[in-house]
């Protein structure tokens, strides 16, 4: 068994790394994988997306983000409008856990050298994390139904979490906070270029919401938190059988209903679990 931690230093690109992430053996993952999923897009991009992890459609390809899911990120990069070609996108843990289960803390661990190298490497100005495990790597104390979407700090860079696209494609009320949340993209980038010279605490373009450490508020945000509450309004005027945010609340936002997502129709997608 190998081990990434020791060989890190020695990947001195993204597609050095790729070759090794390939042939990695540093963690159970590796006896059940088909292909190992290093990451793809732009290593010079300034936009990172992290998700979770492979899931079969990934694993059978060794591409990420190739199944629905994929193609629903894929759509909501169009409306900004951005391709996978600008953007680098990869998961926390590279190889598909078995049953799409959540990749266990010593998975985890174990890979994390590889995304601190992808991060080295490519060097980004907005991290946009996927989900909520994705999330909590660099958050640890978020919470991605009050987070998503927010323009955050995180050491020199913006951090953007965004729920899972395998959440929206099964909740259209999911759907369409990520459609409201990924505009706010272009904002988080032209944040981005400011944000490595002030503190927490400075002011950015004016705005700062100073009741939430380390966001950066924009008009935009208002506005779309306007639209949100709107949205929100409309559901409290529903029978509760219909409302959207009912069954979506906190905990279906969160990991729990969203483990094992695959299903027969939906064999290809995994990269839910996650958030
Ligand atoms: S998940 Fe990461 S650490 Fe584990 S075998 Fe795959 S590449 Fe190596």
């Amino acid at each position: 068994m190998t081990t990434a931690e020791t060989s890190s230093n020695s990947w001195h690109s993204i597609d050095e790394l790729a070759t090794a992430v390939r042939s990695c053996t540093a963690c159970g993952l590796h006896s059940t994988r088909t292909n190992a999923v290093p990451g793809s897009g732009s290593s010079k991009a300034e936009i990172l997306i992290i998700g979770e992890g492979p899931g079969f459609n990934e694993d059978q390809q060794g591409l990420p983000f190739v199944g629905r899911s994929g193609k629903l990120l894929d759509e909501l990069l169009a409306a900004i409008p951005l391709t996978r070609e600008d953007v680098f996108i990869t998961n926390v843990v590279k190889c598909r856990p078995p049953d799409n289960r959540d990749p266990l803390p010593d998975e985890v661990a174990a890979c994390r050298p590889y995304l601190e190298r992808q991060m080295e490497l490519t060097d980004p100005k907005v991290v946009v994390t996927l989900g909520r495990v994705s999330m909590l790597r660099f958050h640890p104390k978020g919470k991605i139904s009050e987070d998503h979407g927010k323009i955050l700090e995180w050491e020199g860079r913006i951090l953007f979490p965004l729920l899972h696209p395998a959440a929206g494609l099964r909740n259209p009320a999911i759907k369409r906070e990520l459609q409201q949340d990924v505009l706010k993209l272009p904002e988080a980038l032209r944040q981005a270029h400011g944000v490595s010279s002030v503190n927490n605490d400075d002011e950015i373009n004016g705005e700062v919401d100073t009741s939430a450490p380390n966001s950066l508020v924009t008009q935009q945000d208002r506005k779309l938190n306007e639209d949100k509450e709107e949205l929100e309004q409309e559901n409290n005027n529903r029978p509760s059988s219909q409302t959207a945010d009912a069954p979506i609340a906190d905990g279906q936002l969160s990991e729990p209903l969203l483990k094992n997502e695959t299903t027969k129709e939906e064999k290809g997608d995994r990269q839910l679990g996650i958030f």
